[in-house]
């Protein structure tokens, strides 16, 4: 599945926001617990109250009973009473809703009341139509009978009522409630405090890693260094470092298409140039004599031109067997002066004609060096030298062999190269002016090649500024031969 890192925060933003709302619902449940308690009570109290005022009917109307001699005086009063009552167990019938049992109690206190009630009427009636004389003996009979009624109102509905309602009157349980709402509420905060860091460490460390990872990456896509294995995960991190290691693989298949093409092209140019070459040569030898100067000048031209492609397409191909990592240096042990002495005679023929002087001041330097290689890395700095010499300039060559180093530099009086350009001369296809290229005939390569065969030798290559002008370009190579 792919998710976003937006899918993936929102993901982890409702974690926490879950926990609240159930933290949310639980508090919400404690709260109306909180509120049936409260209503609960409040129900036992105005229970309270109605039992007591029903206690106080039930005196009223045992006193309206007490001299009775005919239900023609008491009636008026009696149904007063009767009715407030009724209306007021009607009142509790309400009131006790939800507990069975003391719905039962006030039903039963009612089935008491209208009992009473049914007799009081009956006796009403006989009386009205004569059918009973002796009103002393009946309303005696009536009242007993009428007063159990009204104790049985009191005693098993009022009293187990009343006992009830008070066994309801529970504030233990509301503080223990409030109490837990209180703690929970407490902890839910803690928890979804605790909750949000975890998660935003957690997500802000998995968000750093990736993206350091797709950092390191890039840095060494730019240094062509091994990436790092691709992180999983379809997000935008995900994708960039994806598109990181596609252009990893796509510029190592153009790398080895260009080392292959290069290896190719440079190959088949230098046997034409070689045999041009020769024949030209030959040609100035055998026939120099007889040919016009014009004609000279042509053929030394031609000999020219094709050291140059010579030495470009040696440059090349040198270049590519350094990347490819296929450049290999015989080491034995040889004496630096020597390459030196080679060097300084080989690019001769270049300042002959400028009057530049070579002043060497050459050591014995015996050191484990591929002697071919160190030769080629002293002619480039020779040829570099004399190149951007003045005419009839010095070239001071000094070798030196010190504390296990050989040291070697070659020092010229020409323009210089600027401080902030210096370190950038090593690098491949490096000129410090556009016009080298032009004027001078050279690739910008010479250096980056010489650079790498010295490191390869674990020496160390640089450069610095001379006074009043000109540059001084040295290597080092460890000469310790134990
Ligand atoms: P190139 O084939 O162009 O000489 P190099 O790698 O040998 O290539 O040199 C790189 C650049 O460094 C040159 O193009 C030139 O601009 C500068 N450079 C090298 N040697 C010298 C020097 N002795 N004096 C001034 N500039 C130099």
């Amino acid at each position: 599945m792919k998710l976003t890192l937006v899918h993936k925060g929102l993901l982890l933003v409702s974690i926490p926001l879950c926990f609240e709302v159930v933290s949310f619902a639980l508090l919400l449940h404690l709260q109306n617990e909180l509120q049936a308690e409260a209503n609960r009570i409040n129900n036992s109290r105005l229970i309270g109250d109605m039992t007591g005022k029903v206690t106080v009917q039930i005196l009223i109307l045992e006193e309206s009973f007490e001299h009775f001699e005919g239900p023609g005086l008491a009636t008026a009063k009696v149904r007063q009473v009767v009715n407030e009552m009724d209306r007021d167990f009607a009142e509790l019938d309400k009131l006790s809703q939800g507990d069975a049992e003391m719905q039962q109690d006030v039903r039963r206190c009612r089935d008491e009341l209208k009992a009473g009630i049914g007799d009081f009427e009956d006796l009403r009636k006989k009386l009205a139509s004569g059918e009973l004389e002796n009103i002393k003996q009946v309303s005696k009979a009536f009242r007993t009978r009428f007063n159990d009624h009204l104790r049985n109102i009191s005693h098993y509905g009022l009293w187990q009522l009343a006992s009830r309602s008070a066994l309801n009157i529970d504030t233990d349980k509301s503080t223990a409630i409030r109490e837990q709402s209180v703690l929970f509420l407490k902890i839910a905060i803690g928890c979804s405090v605790l909750i949000g860091f975890i998660i935003a460490g957690f997500y802000t460390k998995y968000l750093t890693s990736r993206l350091q990872t797709v950092s390191d990456n890039a840095t060494r896509l730019g240094q062509r260094k091994p990436l790092l294995p691709a992180i999983s995960g379809k997000d935008e991190i995900g994708t960039v470092d994806k598109a990181l290691h596609e252009a990893d693989k796509l510029i190592d298949e153009l790398q080895q298409a260009r080392a292959e093409i290069i290896g190719m092209v440079s190959h088949d140019i230098r046997s034409p140039l070689t045999t041009i070459k020769c024949t030209a040569d030959l040609l100035t030898e055998e026939m120099g004599e007889h040919l016009d100067p014009s004609s000279m000048i042509h053929l030394k031209n031609i000999e020219s031109n094709c050291d140059r492609i010579l030495s470009i397409s040696r440059d090349l191909l040198d270049i590519q067997k350094l990347e490819s990592g296929t450049m290999i240096i015989e080491r034995e042990k040889a004496d630096v002066q020597e390459c030196v002495t080679a060097a300084i005679a080989a690019t001769e023929g270049l300042r002959q004609n400028r009057g530049i002087q070579v002043v060497a001041n050459l050591q014995e330097s015996v050191a484990m060096i591929d002697p071919v290689r160190i030769e080629q890395v002293v002619t480039n700095l020779l040829s570099n030298a004399t190149k951007y010499s003045p005419r009839n300039g010095v070239i001071t060559v000094e070798l030196k062999c010190e504390k296990n180093w050989v040291y070697l530099s070659v020092s010229d009086q020409g323009k210089g190269i600027p401080q902030h350009l210096r370190k950038d001369v090593f690098a491949r296809f490096k000129q410090v002016d556009a016009d080298d290229s032009r004027i001078k005939g050279g690739t910008g390569l010479g250096l980056s090649i010489s650079k790498a065969l010295i490191e390869m030798h674990d020496g160390k290559i640089g450069m610095e500024g001379v006074q009043p002008t000109g540059s001084r370009f040295y290597f080092t190579l460890p000469c310790n031969l134990s």
